[in-house]
Formats: structure tokens, C-alpha cells, sequence
């Protein structure tokens, strides 16, 4: 470990919960996280001194009796404990004989952004270098997929454009919307709040009166899934007022007339009757957007996960161009990715299967022969399946084996009793994490793997930042690093991977992406504040805010695309008449494989609950803290209410994180044709009391 103060280890590291990156020092003794303290503020550029209460307090599952620590194998029912080579030598034999019957396309591999951005280089190298199969995803398809696919298609890269402490921190005004982000990314909201009380404007758009809505200067209810009638409708208050920036947009955009005229039937009335939002609301949001000198327009999975996701993230972007916030401080696109290193692990390192890393293309011949120099091989050029595509294809037994890396899709897709009987389907599923997860149960191989506070590594933050994350203890048992482990089985079907260590892929990484084409471990060592890419060369500084000169095409131009009208795919009927949305909570994380088992997180919120309108609730003869049975057209399932006013009384809320009372038994599969992000945002269900506990 980094540095020994007798049995106490102490490490210079990266939160392992959300991707605003907070950095602090982590502390270990005999494998128990003591706990984290602040770090030196020159290696804190996302937070300082803050953290939030799952950055601070929430590394109990560190040392969980629960950890993984030998490799399992199953017997029947049962698992029993194997060596590591007997574990090796079984995903070997299967993966190779399902590809010798079926052909490689027949095994698909599942990557995670909770890992390191080096162990998710390495996972898609496996998957196409080892495996030679294309098919090869990872839950950033889940989340902001559609961001990324919006966001190339009208400024070049998929990622925020702007910092965090300079330009968040900073700016004039905010467009919040699709983000509860006092609870989803808390430190980044603290910066928000702080700027709010020195001034800035904040509008929060959100069917929920979030946290965020109280520090407002204006909250405005929106019906969910109809985000994109208010925004055209704001593009076209903003031109129809001659308040849009005619400079920017002639000099450094094109398509402009096209989503003028695409915006034109967006009356203010016709929002209203849309989305909810009053003429007053939306005349006055749009006209301090406009007037401001700098806005930030930031959204989380609230704009993302619709079957029209990408459409959202098309007009939020018109606006930001048609306003000319880009480019410039203190101004900006600002999706707040979710999980740790979702930017790095789940997007630049490339485990997509329309991506190679650094968001090349795999049918691109150039692209194809440069890996090939590097690897020694092509990977296969084409577009594989995306994860959606691929529980589909394990129902019709085209992918009939699986590697599945740090993912937990029993109960993150939609739909979980389909992902279940597709996971059934298998021939073979090898599941590596550091807990027996829901979807590790359904496993004939289990890798024991080091959680993030046992490992070295990098994750690069929201705001395109590399950090280093380093080890405060030891693995537990015989549990290795997901790199380690991922070595170990290239080894074993026969590639001689040598890396010595995380740096050493780094190397490889830099070599073939060009955005990390000067990310060393030498200068991330050196720099403690790490680097934002695009950092090209040995001596590029990295770049702090994107778009300054130009955007990211060969004519350097931003491109208008319209965003047709589209609302949600169910909307409420006789059977299903309520509205139910989704979301996180403070002291909760994803599908809780960890704040499951951390005390605080428990302590704090130990189930899952449907929040109910008072009005509704009584309609619907409920009570608070009893159970209901919340019941959509795939499943149903029982849940404590929570009867609060937060909404509008048809919008029901339930929390994403609890395998008893899952809301993705509820939700369903209809997906966005340009990301195939699922439609979780929006579900038509009933409720019914089912009596006192
Ligand atoms: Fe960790 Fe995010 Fe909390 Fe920061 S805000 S401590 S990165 S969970």
C-alpha cells in the first residue's frame, strides 16, 4: 500500500460511488477501512474538503462478511469452493466450446464502470482480442447512452463539456432538469447551492420537488417523459424574441434554419398542454437563459432514460446552441454521468459494441489496422449487439455463454423477469465481482475480485478528469484485481498479456486513444490534479473546457439537429392509471450490491418504498409506512408508502436500488432506437393497500 504508518495504511484515492471524482485520503488497518479524511486541496479539483455521506462513511462493505474470497464453482443447486486454475481452466473449456459449436458471436462479454479504466481496456480486449466476438457492452448503455449518442452528433464528443469547480461553480445561471442532484451527485449540488446564494439563476425542471427545487429561483413541474415539448418551445421563445446568439451561431454552427423551423408549432400553449409548464414559466425561464452571460445546462438519467432519450438530449443541446453557451467559462452541456468511472470506463475505454476505445469506429479499416499493429490482431470489424439487443438474442439462443465483469443486471435492466429467464437461457455465465450479487446466484463460475479501495488504477470523473485510485488494504481471502484476474485468463486461452501493472496498460492506452494519447502514470503521479482529455501529446496540458476553438468535426462546426416530438410510450389508462417514475436516494448507490451493506446507508433508508401524493393516497385508501402492491403490465411488486407531496398526485416515485421491491420488475423494454436506452422513466402502474406490517 501507498504509504505505512504502522499497521495503518493510508492511500491518495477517488470516491468509488458517483462520478463527480471527490478525492480524499482513504485509511486501512488489517484489511478494515478505518475511514477518509480530507486530502491535500491541490488533488481535490472536483471537491476540496467535502465529500458526501456515502464518500465518507460508506466503505463498510469493504470488510462485509459477505466479501467473495475463493473462486466458486457450481454443483446442482450449490456452489462449491474451486482454485483459481480449476476456475480458469472451466471458463475455458466452456466459452471455447460454445464458440466451437456456435461460432465466436455465441458468447457476449459485460463490462463495468464501477472498475478501473485500465481493467475496462482490458475487458474489451478480451472480448475481441481473446474471444473475437464484438459483442461487448456495459451498463453505460443503461444510463446516458443517449446523452453520448446526442452529444457526437452535435458537438463531436460525448461528454460534459465544462469543469466542475470552475464553470459549475462559477456560472450565471443553471438549467437543471432529469437530475435530483442534491441526492444523485451531492457534492456538485453543494457547488450549485453555493453559487445560487452568491447570485446565479437556477430553474429546476423535474415532475418532483426535489431537493434542488428549494434553492430554485424557479421550480417548475413538468409531466414526465414530455421534456421535449418545453424545450423546442423555449428554442422557439428565445429566436421568436430575437434573444438567440446570431453571432455564434453563424460563425460556429450550421443547420440553424432547420430547427427553427422544427421548433415552430411549440407554442407556449401548446407546451402547456404538453408538458404542464405554464407560458409564464417557460417565457421566463427561457428569457434570463438567454440574457445570462453563461449558463450550465445539466441533466442526469431524468432526460435519458426514455425510449426518446436521444431526442432529449438533441433539444437541450439546440438550446445551450442556440444561446452560444459553449466554448467559453462558465458555460456548457453538463450530462452528470452516474457510477464512478462511468466517462472512462464505460465510454472512452470502448467495452461498446459500436465503439473501439477512444470512440473509434470498428468497421473503420484505418482504426482496424492500428489495433492490429498494437495486438497483433484485428478485432472483429463489426458492430455487435447491444446489452438490450443481447438478453434478446440469449432468449433466442443465438449468445449462449457470458463473461460478465462488476454488473449486476439481474436487477438493473428493465423488465428483470425477462433478464432473468435470458440469463437462465445461458449454456454458461461466469460472473466476476466482489459479492454473490443477484445475477452472480444464477453463475456456473464466480471470480472473487478486489473491491476499489484494494486496487491501483485510474477513473476518470464527469468532468472528462483522470484520477488515480489507489489501494488502503488488502483484498480479502484470495480475491485479485479485476486486471490481475483478466491477465490471468488471456493467459489461460493462450495470450501472453504481460503487463506488470496498471501503468503498463496505460502505455497501451495512450498509444491507441488518441484523447489519452498524453495520460501517463508518470504525469498523473506528477499532476495532482490529474488531466482532462482530449490530452494528446506528452506536453499537452489537457483541456479544461471543450469547444473553445472549434467542435470536434473536420469543419470544426456545432451541428443543430431537431428533436421531433415524441412523449412516453405508456401513458396511463383505466387498469394502469398512475405514473411511476424512478431515481436514486442520498444514502443509497445503483442496485446496492454495497450501500446494501453499509450501515449508515442502512441505517438511513433500509428498504424500498413507493412515494405517494396525500391526495392519491387517500383515494387509494393507503397509509404511510404500510404496503402496497405497486402492479405494471409485467410484474408486480410490494412496497412501504411513503406518502409525501412531491408530485403531482398521478406521479408515483419508487427508488432504484433494493433487490426486494425492485422497480425493474415494473419496467419495461421499449428502447431508443438511436442509443437503445431503455424507457425506465416512465411506467404506467396500479396501487393497491395491502395491509399494515
Ligand atoms: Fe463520492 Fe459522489 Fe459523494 Fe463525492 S459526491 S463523495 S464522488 S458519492
Amino acid at each position: 500500500s501507498d504509504a505505512r504508518l504502522g499497521r495503518i495504511t493510508k492511500a491518495e484515492t477517488t470516491c468509488n460511488y458517483c462520478a463527480v471524482g471527490c478525492r480524499f485520503e482513504l485509511y486501512g488497518k488489517d484489511g478494515d477501512v478505518l475511514g477518509v479524511r480530507p486530502a491535500d486541496p491541490e488533488a481535490t479539483p472536483a471537491n476540496d474538503f467535502s465529500t458526501c455521506v456515502k464518500g465518507k462513511f460508506g466503505y463498510d462493505f469493504v470488510d462485509s462478511d459477505d466479501r467473495l474470497t475463493t473462486p466458486l464453482i457450481r454443483e446442482g443447486d450449490e456452489f462449491r469452493e474451486a482454485s483459481w486454475e480449476e476456475a480458469y481452466d472451466r471458463i475455458y473449456e466452456e466459452l471455447s466450446e460454445i464458440q466451437r459449436e456456435h461460432g465466436d458471436d455465441s458468447v457476449a462479454v459485460t463490462s463495468s464502470s464501477k472498475c478501473t479504466n485500465e481493467e475496462n481496456f482490458l475487458n474489451q480486449k478480451f472480448a475481441r482480442q481473446v474471444l473475437h466476438t464484438p459483442h461487448v457492452d456495459n451498463c453505460a448503455r443503461l444510463c446516458h447512452s443517449s446523452t453520448v449518442t446526442g452529444l457526437k452528433q452535435t458537438v463531436g464528443f460525448g461528454a460534459m463539456t465544462n469543469r466542475i469547480n470552475e464553470d459549475i461553480g462559477e456560472t450565471d445561471c443553471y438549467l437543471i432538469t432529469g437530475s435530483n442532484t442534491t441526492e444523485g451527485h451531492p457534492v456538485l449540488a453543494t457547488r450549485i447551492k453555493q453559487n445560487v446564494r452568491d447570485g446565479a439563476d437556477l430553474f429546476v425542471f423535474e415532475p418532483r420537488e426535489i431537493g434542488m427545487a428549494e434553492h430554485a429561483t424557479q421550480y417548475t413541474r413538468t409531466k414526465p417523459g414530455e421534456d421535449i415539448a418545453w424545450l423546442n418551445g423555449m428554442v422557439r421563445h428565445i429566436i421568436e424574441e430575437d434573444l438567440h446568439d446570431t453571432e455564434f451561431i453563424e460563425e460556429r454552427t450550421k443547420h440553424f434554419d432547420d430547427v427553427k423551423e422544427k421548433v415552430e408549432p411549440f407554442t407556449p400553449e401548446k407546451v402547456e398542454e404538453l408538458s404542464g409548464v405554464s407560458p409564464e414559466e417557460l417565457k421566463n425561464a427561457a428569457e434570463t437563459i438567454a440574457k445570462a452571460d453563461t449558463c450550465i445546462f445539466g441533466w442526469a438519467m431524468g432526460m435519458t432514460q426514455h425510449a426518446h432519450g436521444t431526442r432529449n438530449v438533441l433539444a437541450i443541446t439546440n438550446l445551450a446552441l442556440v444561446t452560444g453557451n459553449l466554448g467559453k467559462p462558465g458555460a456548457g452541456l453538463s450530462p452528470f454521468r452516474g457510477q464512478n468511472n462511468v466517462q472512462g470506463g464505460g465510454g472512452d475505454m470502448g467495452p461498446a459494441p459500436h465503439n473501439l476505445p477512444g470512440y473509434q469506429d470498428p468497421t473503420d479499416d484505418e482504426v482496424a489496422d492500428k489495433f492490429e499493429r498494437v495486438w497483433g490482431e484485428r478485432p472483429p470489424q463489426e458492430t455487435g449487439l447491444r446489452l438490450p439487443e443481447q438478453y434478446e438474442a440469449m432468449t433466442d439462443g443465438e449468445i449462449r455463454g457470458m463473461f460478465i465483469m462488476g454488473e449486476n443486471p439481474v436487477l438493473s435492466e428493465p423488465d428483470i423477469r425477462e433478464a432473468e429467464h435470458a440469463i437462465q437461457e445461458l449454456d454458461f455465465l461466469a460472473v466476476q465481482d466482489i459479492f454473490l450479487t443477484e445475477t452472480a446466484e444464477f453463475a456456473d463460475v464466480v471470480l472473487p475480485a478486489a473491491s476499489a479501495a484494494e486496487k491501483y488504477g485510474t477513473f476518470t470523473n464527469t468532468e472528462r478528469r483522470v484520477q488515480m485510485v489507489r489501494p488502503a488494504v488488502e483484498p480479502p481471502g484470495e480475491a485479485k484485481t479485476d486486471l490481475r484476474i483478466l491477465c490471468d485468463l488471456a493467459q489461460r486461452f493462450g495470450y501472453d498479456w504481460d503487463y506488470t501493472s496498471p501503468a503498463d496498460v496505460m502505455d497501451e492506452i495512450s498509444q491507441l486513444v488518441p484523447i489519452y494519447g498524453g495520460i501517463t502514470y508518470d504525469r498523473l503521479e506528477s499532476t495532482p490534479e490529474g488531466l482532462q482529455w482530449p490530452c494528446e501529446e506528452e506536453d499537452d496540458p489537457g483541456t479544461p473546457f471543450l469547444y473553445e476553438e472549434e467542435f470536434n468535426f473536420d469543419d470544426g462546426l456545432a451541428r443543430f439537429v431537431p428533436a421531433d416530438y415524441a412523449g412516453p410510450v405508456e401513458m396511463p389508462d383505466e387498469e394502469f392509471p398512475l405514473m411511476l417514475t424512478s431515481g436514486r436516494v442520498l444514502y443509497h448507490w445503483h442496485t446496492g450490491t454495497m450501500t446494501r451493506r453499509t450501515q449508515v446507508s442502512m441505517d438511513h433508508v433500509p428498504e424500498s418504498f413507493v412515494t405517494i401524493h396525500p391526495e392519491m393516497a387517500e383515494q387509494l385508501g393507503v397509509k404511510d409506512d404500510e404496503y402496497v402492491r405497486v402492479t405494471s403490465r409485467r410484474g408486480d411488486i410490494v412496497v412501504k408508502a411513503d406518502v409525501h407531496e412531491m408530485s403531482d398526485p398521478g406521479v408515483v416515485f419508487i427508488p432504484m436500488h433494493f433487490a426486494q421491491g425492485a422497480i425493474n420488475e415494473l419496467t419495461q423494454h421499449e428502447l431508443d432506437p438511436d442509443s437503445y436506452i431503455p424507457e425506465y422513466k416512465v411506467t404506467s402502474v396500479r396501487i393497491e393497500p395491502v395491509g399494515p406490517d
